[in-house]
């Protein structure tokens, strides 16, 4: 039986914090909130300025569940087993432990009457209000079941393993917490929300609103809902302040076909068009691609805006969270989630028509707090200039996505068909070697497989701390255990295919079969833009697209001594289930290569795939460009470093690896590994792992390579001092980026975060560099010139055919960007040119000379 642990503290207390079970250390010492979460709970408390004495502390499970899991006492998943014969409460089946624990959480409740009840985590929140979905109830004002104020927060252990976000739940969750225990009341905004009932009555508060427009600009928040089953805009939403908004209705869960007449609907859409483009609106959006997306491909609509909310809290805090509901929990007054609350679930199209509508206008009423309080922040962070910059993308991205890319439509079924075919192969090859069918694309099975059949030592998600059979987990299985390689080779290949082949049969635009994606561009931490899916739900995540014929699929290290290139190749062979000599062939071709020594021998194998890339062709009477960055991350480390000999060398157009591998003493392969790792504060001992040399050797050669370039050692002094001091890492372009995850000023813990902050350093600048060069082109030549694509660090456009002679040094002038050192740096840029396809882009200045 396990050991019951009861509540701790004040019966007076004004607040009462809920967890969700004891732990191991609460079970041992019989109180709750002792262990590693409790201390971290402590930290909080006292921070935020409230005493431990004020406050009752207790759990919804009292006794300790077996290996802390909760779904041995309550679950959302019904599994077999487990949940069999459970009462069923929500969401929530139920154990009959779990129903008397709640029972009497419920007289604690009573007996406490405390002014606020904190729910820490998913468990908790729902036990005292019913709403799951912790992230977004955080930091909200609610009424729980038991009409007591409640304000949900994250719980400490989910914040020991995410740590970037402690100090929203410290700075924003526990000051409001402190604050709202003073009393029972809870304040709420007062709104003036409308929407018509009647065509006069839509027209009238349009009208209105232009009325407003017409006395002077002004900001004025946009948001559509929409039914994305039928691709329709069923409400659009604007707000003028942040507490008035209306919100136009246009189709309803009883009027699938509109509400309006087709006439009525006409003059609602022009006047919706009138307001989009009021040469005085300013317009404030949330994630705005999408909204524009619908409004263009819908009504027409070229909605650009002014202010996007989700681009400036990314320009802000790459590293916080960025959706609508954060941004009100941290940014507007007595914020409550509006959007799923159990009391409301207006997101629900099938509840209530007005529910939508209210929820629609709180959308923009609360954006429109969100862009006031944040108007305040970019001045005192000095980020004026970077927030301005990110804005400016919006209009060329939005028009890169309309316009979409061209496709050759024979080849992709072609090309889809015979990827098809290798997976049937690669699959029967993984049946022979484990003698039963096992899928590569299920993870449960792998896990099965590895950890339970052939009782390998279990890899866990550092995160999760779930056992996981990804592609690093499986990569050190083959390490391990060098007789799995084939078989492992086989499954990451598998499941790389599969991916590839998911990029070839991605859905296209319906109308036109043109692959149209959304570029997000608050999508990374690096400002590259992300790819995703449009709207619509065509297109996909293109930033992976692997160039032209040859794709590394998979790279593993032998542990056989020193392999020779024949012996390579034999494993090889029996990898890919290919002869010896086609497998030779490879090795000729540059498919297969070995290189370090001794144990840290690698052999990377690559596999020959059809050129994806070809798929992508011009329009009619086109050619397609693609524009990349010579050698541009190298190009920012030597200028950060300010490293004159290199920077020479740079200048000059020398093959730097191969002079570093003389300077160094090792081959060009190995000394460009071992560049670009020590560049990015990697160890000896990790350096000696990837070139494949002994740690000794490893850190003879590092003290020569600092010796020789005394400011790459100075870059990573002033980076760690900078990591240390507030955590912020700034690039040439004042971007910066706030590493909230560094808990102490413990040398260890930031030495481990500095590799990560020295590669931004790089990564940001080039991305900033193409992103800056796409918007001079949309500004300066958008008559000739069609954005199509920004992929790594290459940007993919198109023009008239027999232009490229006039018009490429035009675009590479555009993509000349300078970075703004001491002493400015240009990264070159150098063209590829097709008029077939994006597959088949030769480098331009070759070609001339042709
Ligand atoms: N986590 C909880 O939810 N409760 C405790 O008491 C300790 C850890």
């Amino acid at each position: 039986m396990p050991r019951y642990v009861p509540a701790k503290g004040n019966l007076d207390a004004k607040v009462m914090f809920i967890g969700e079970a004891p732990g191991e250390a609460e079970e041992t010492k019989g109180q709750p909130f002792v262990g590693a979460s409790g201390y971290e709970f402590d930290r909080w408390m006292h921070e935020s300025g409230m005493l431990l004495n004020d406050a009752f502390i207790t759990n919804v499970i009292r006794f300790r569940p077996p290996s802390n899991d909760i779904s041995h006492y309550m679950t959302t998943v019904k599994k077999d087993g487990k949940a069999k014969g459970w009462k069923q409460v929500d969401s929530y089946f139920l154990s009959e432990t779990a129903t008397e624990h709640l029972a009497h959480l419920e007289n604690e409740i009573q007996a406490v009457q405390p002014n606020v009840i904190v729910p820490m985590g998913n468990t908790a929140l729902w036990a005292t209000t019913g709403n799951t979905g912790i992230l977004n109830f955080r930091g909200s004002t609610l009424r729980g079941a038991t009409g007591i104020k409640v304000i949900p927060t994250l719980h400490p252990a989910y914040i020991l393993r995410n740590y970037n976000l402690r100090q929203v739940v410290v700075k924003n969750d526990f000051a409001l917490i402190a604050k709202e225990l003073e009393s029972p009341e809870i304040t709420e905004n007062e709104y003036n929300f409308k929407w018509p009932l009647t065509h006069t009555h839509a027209l009238e508060l349009l009208d209105e609103l232009l009325n407003l427009l017409s006395e002077g600009p002004r900001f004025c928040v946009c948001d559509i809902e929409t039914w994305p089953h039928l691709g329709q805009i069923d409400c659009i939403g604007f707000a003028t302040s942040s507490r008035d908004a209306i919100c136009i209705p246009l189709f309803g869960k009883d009027k699938p076909l509109g509400i309006w007449t087709a006439t009525e609907e006409y003059q609602i859409i022009k006047r919706i068009r009138e307001v989009l483009l009021h040469p005085n609106i300013l317009v404030i959006g949330h994630n705005y691609h999408y909204d524009a997306q619908y409004l263009a491909k819908n009504w027409g609509i070229r909605s650009i805006p002014k202010i996007d909310t989700m681009i400036l809290q990314h320009t802000l805090f790459p590293a916080l969270p960025k959706s609508l509901a954060f941004c009100a929990s941290i940014y507007s007054k007595n914020y409550r989630f509006w959007k799923e609350d159990k009391d409301i679930k207006v997101a629900d199209i099938k509840l209530a028509d007005e529910a939508r509508w209210a929820y629609n206008c709180m959308d923009v009423a609360r954006n429109f707090e969100v862009a006031e309080t944040m108007g305040n922040f970019p001045e005192p962070l000095n980020l004026v200039g970077p927030v301005a910059a990110q804005q400016e993308l919006f209009e060329p991205v939005l028009d890169m996505m309309l316009k979409g890319i061209r496709q050759d439509i024979p080849n992709k079924e072609a090309i889809a068909d015979e990827l098809q075919e290798y997976l049937e192969e690669c699959k029967s090859r993984i049946e022979a070697m484990v003698g039963f069918p096992l899928n590569p694309n299920s993870p449960q099975q792998l896990a099965t497989f590895f950890y339970d059949d052939l009782r390998q030592q279990t890899i866990r998600d550092r995160k999760t701390r779930k056992p996981t059979t990804g592609k690093d987990a499986l990569e050190r299985i083959a390490i391990r255990e060098p007789l799995l390689h084939p078989l492992i080779i086989n499954i990451i290949n598998y499941k790389a295919i599969v991916k590839f082949r998911s990029f070839v049969t991605a859905k296209l635009d319906d109308a036109d079969h043109r692959m149209r994606c959304t570029w997000k561009v608050a999508g990374t931490k690096t400002y590259r833009f992300a790819s995703a899916k449009d709207a619509f739900g065509s297109g996909g995540n293109l930033q992976n697209l692997p160039k032209a014929e040859q794709s590394k699929l998979a790279r593993i290290v032998k542990l056989l001594g020193n392999p020779t290139i024949e012996e390579a190749a034999k494993v090889f062979g029996e990898t890919i289930g290919k002869t010896a000599e086609v497998a030779h062939d490879s090795v000729e071709k540059g498919m297969l290569e070995v290189w370090g020594r001794g144990s840290g021998a690698k052999l990377t194998c690559k596999l020959y795939l059809p050129n994806i890339r070809s798929l992508f062709i011009p329009d009619e009477g086109k050619g397609i460009i693609d524009s990349d960055l010579d050698r541009a991350d190298l190009q920012v480390v030597v200028w950060e470093a300010e490293d004159a000999l290199l920077k020479q060398m740079l200048r000059e157009g020398v093959d730097i690896h191969a002079e570093n591998a003389k300077a160094i003493g090792m081959s060009r392969q190995e000394a460009k590994i071992f560049v670009h790792g020590t560049n990015y504060g990697g160890g000896a001992r990790t350096i000696a792992i990837s070139c494949g040399i002994t740690v000794k050797e490893a850190e003879a050669a590092q003290r020569r390579w600092f010796q020789a370039h005394p400011g790459i050692k100075e870059w990573h002094r002033r980076t760690f001092a900078a990591l240390a001091d507030d955590r912020t890492i700034s690039n040439a372009f004042g971007y910066k980026h706030k590493w909230f995850e560094i808990r102490t000023k413990d040398d260890k813990e930031i030495g481990y975060f500095l590799g990560k902050a020295l590669a931004w350093v790089p990564q940001s600048t080039v991305a900033l560099v193409i992103n800056r060069g796409l918007v001079n082109i949309h500004k300066n030549m958008k008559a000739e010139v069609d954005l199509l694509m920004q992929v790594h660090d290459s940007l993919v456009t198109q023009i008239p055919l027999g232009q490229e002679a006039r018009l490429i040094p035009l675009i590479n002038k555009e993509l000349t960007i300078e970075i703004p050192y001491p002493e400015p740096l240009y990264i070159g840029v150098s063209s590829a040119y097709s008029e077939e396809s994006w597959g088949a882009v030769k480098p331009y200045a070759l070609q001339k000379a042709a």
